[in-house]
């Protein structure tokens, strides 16, 4: 048996996909491919099957791999940041990415307002909530979002569109549907404070079936697209 294509296993995941939204009723959210580890051959091809939007955990990583890129292919495509942002990478996160998903604190807003070119379109910003309180670990606590929404929202440079959210990685993805719940909670009331809120990212490969008829509006998957990730 040869490998499916890439062609072959994004028109699988946008099925499970679109059967996971079809089921809930709810709309149909977008795909994001998380293709950190993978060559920009990868990117290229599944660009070239359609697809758009790619994530990328790392900043330097990202930047080679966009250099690598045809340009004619790099430029329709959009660079979302979903990996924790170093504050002395500010400057290079806001040339490559249209998207950061893993805002967490104050100085990172001003650092990315200060650094995004005023002749770009403004960067496209989540808040990266740690919904459980798990120790350690990255996101704003969720009594910290509005403060640190209203600091996005007062730079022009940076455009707020919602929220982002890792749930602990319970081996039953159904377990994970209490933190969805909350983050989809979270994510309507700052909806109705920010009208040009729009997107709650939440579910991974093994959980976006849970995640998205609790309210997932961006989906990141990455292995379910690419196959498993070698080892680092
Ligand atoms: C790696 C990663 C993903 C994709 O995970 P898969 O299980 O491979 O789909 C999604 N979100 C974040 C933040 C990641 O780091």
């Amino acid at each position: 048996m040869t490998d499916p294509s890439p062609a072959d296993r994004l028109q699988e995941v946008l099925a499970r996909i679109r059967a996971a939204a079809g089921a809930a009723g709810r709309p149909c959210p977008r795909l994001l491919a998380v293709s950190k580890v993978q060559p920009a051959e990868a990117v290229a091809a599944l660009a070239a099957a359609g697809q758009r939007a790619f994530g990328e955990n790392y900043v330097q990583e990202a930047a080679a791999k966009r250099q690598a890129l045809d340009p004619s292919v790099d430029a329709a495509l959009e660079w979302h940041l979903i990996g924790h942002l170093q504050s002395n990478k500010a400057a290079v996160a806001a040339r490559v990415f249209d998207w950061v998903h893993s805002i967490d604190r104050a100085s990172v807003v001003t650092a990315l307002a200060a650094r995004r070119d005023p002749a770009a379109a403004p960067l496209n910003v989540l808040l990266q909530v740690n919904v459980e309180g798990e120790e350690g670990k990255a996101g704003c606590r969720p009594d910290e979002v509005e403060a640190l929404a209203a600091a996005v929202a007062a730079q022009p440079r940076l455009a707020l569109r919602g929220l982002m959210a890792i749930p602990v990685p319970h081996p039953d993805p159904e377990q994970r549907r209490p933190a969805f719940r909350a983050m989809k909670r979270l994510f309507d009331a700052l909806a109705a404070r920010h009208p040009q809120v729009d997107t709650l990212s939440m579910g991974m490969s093994d959980d976006f079936a849970v995640a998205i008829p609790e309210g997932a509006t961006l989906v990141r998957i990455g292995t379910a697209l690419f196959g498993p990730r070698p080892r680092p």
